[in-house]
C-alpha cells in the first residue's frame, strides 16, 4: 500500500501547487511495478462495487479535475474497467448549456448525482464555477443577483460547496476528490504527442493552447479552492500525475481505502427471509413437468 496520505489537502492550509511533486512514484520504477497491482487493484473494486451495489445504502462519488491533458479520461477508463456498468456512471460537464445557465450552478450536479448503490464518476464538477469562471470572469454571464457579483463570492461559493457536500456526505454519500496535477512541461509533451499523432489528432484543440497561457491563474484558483474544501467528509487529494500508472495506481488505492471503510457486504436474510427461501426452493425442486 502507498502512503496516500501525503496526497491528502489539509482544509484552509495554504496550498502551493509548485511544491508538490508532479512525478513522485514512490519508489515505484516502471509501469510494470505499478501494473499487477493495478489489475489486482481493480479486481478488488469489482468486488467492493458488488457489495455496495446490493446493500443500497451508500453512494460514492468521484470527482476528477485537472489541467487540459492531465489524464481524466485514461484514469476513469483504466481504473473503472471492471467495474459492473450497471452500477456506475460517469458524467462530464462542459460550458454549461442555456438550460444550465438559468439555474444555480450546482443544478445540474444535483441533478446527476449517482444513486444509492452506485459510483457516480465526475469528469469536472461543480468546481468548474470556482476554476474557469474564476479564471475567465464568467461570472459576468451567470444570472445573479448584481449585489454578489463581487469579490466575495469565490469565498461564498466555497461555502456552498462545503455545506453541499456535507448534506451529501450526511445522506450516504461518501465523496472523493482527485486533482491530477501535471508540470506544465508534460502538458506541452502531452499536447505535442496529439499533434504528431494522426491517432491523437481529435483529442487536441487549439482552445486548449489558449487556456495554457493562464496556466498561473489556474494553478492559483486551484491552490484556493483544493484548500478551501477539502474536508474529511469530502476530501481533496492532489495525484502526481506525470506518470500516469502511478497516478491510476494511487487513485484505486485511495478509492479502494474508502471503499473498505464502509465494510460493504450482502445483506444477510433475516429467519423469516430464510425460510421463504427454503419454500421455494422446495417447490422448485418438486414442480411436476
Ligand atoms: P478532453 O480531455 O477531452 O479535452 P475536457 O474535460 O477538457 O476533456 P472539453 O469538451 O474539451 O472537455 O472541455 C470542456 C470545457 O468546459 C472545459 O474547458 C471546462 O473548463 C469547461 N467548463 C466546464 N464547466 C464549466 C462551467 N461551469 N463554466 C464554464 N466552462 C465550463
Ligand atoms: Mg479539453
Amino acid at each position: 500500500m502507498i502512503n496516500h496520505k501525503k496526497y491528502f489537502v489539509k482544509h484552509n492550509e495554504k496550498l502551493n501547487l509548485s511544491k508538490i511533486s508532479t512525478s513522485d512514484t514512490n519508489g515505484l520504477k516502471s509501469k510494470k511495478d505499478a501494473e499487477s497491482k493495478l489489475t489486482k487493484n481493480i479486481k478488488e473494486l469489482a468486488e467492493l462495487q458488488a457489495k455496495l451495489y446490493a446493500q443500497d445504502k451508500y453512494a460514492v462519488l468521484i470527482v476528477f479535475q485537472a489541467m487540459d491533458a492531465a489524464g481524466k479520461d485514461g484514469m476513469i477508463k483504466h481504473v473503472m474497467t471492471g467495474l459492473n456498468p450497471q452500477g456506475t456512471q460517469v458524467f462530464s460537464f462542459k460550458q454549461p448549456s442555456k438550460t444550465e445557465l438559468d439555474h444555480g450552478y450546482l443544478w445540474r450536479i444535483n441533478n446527476s448525482l449517482p444513486e444509492k448503490g452506485r459510483i457516480g464518476i465526475f469528469n469536472r464538477s461543480h468546481y468548474e464555477d470556482v476554476l474557469v469562471v474564476r479564471v475567465h470572469d464568467f461570472i459576468k454571464d451567470q444570472k445573479i443577483p448584481d449585489k454578489f457579483k463581487n469579490g466575495k463570492i469565490w469565498k461564498q461559493r466555497y461555502k456552498q460547496i462545503n455545506d453541499f457536500e456535507r448534506y451529501l456526505y450526511e445522506n450516504g454519500t461518501i465523496i472523493l476528490k482527485f486533482f491530477l496535477h501535471i508540470s506544465k512541461e508534460e502538458q506541452k509533451k502531452r499536447f505535442l504527442k496529439r499533434i504528431n499523432n494522426p491517432t491523437k489528432n481529435w483529442k487536441f484543440s487549439e482552445a486548449d493552447l489558449k487556456e495554457r497561457t493562464f496556466w498561473n491563474d489556474y494553478q492559483n484558483a486551484y491552490e484556493e479552492a483544493l484548500s478551501s474544501t477539502s474536508k474529511s467528509n469530502a476530501p481533496w487529494y492532489v495525484i502526481p500525475s506525470d506518470k500516469k500508472w502511478y497516478a491510476r495506481l494511487v487513485v484505486s488505492e485511495i478509492i479502494i481505502g474508502k471503499m473498505k471503510s464502509l465494510k460493504p457486504d450482502f445483506p444477510k436474510l433475516d429467519r423469516e427471509k430464510l425460510k421463504a427461501l427454503e419454500r421455494a426452493k422446495e417447490l422448485l425442486l418438486n414442480e411436476s413437468k
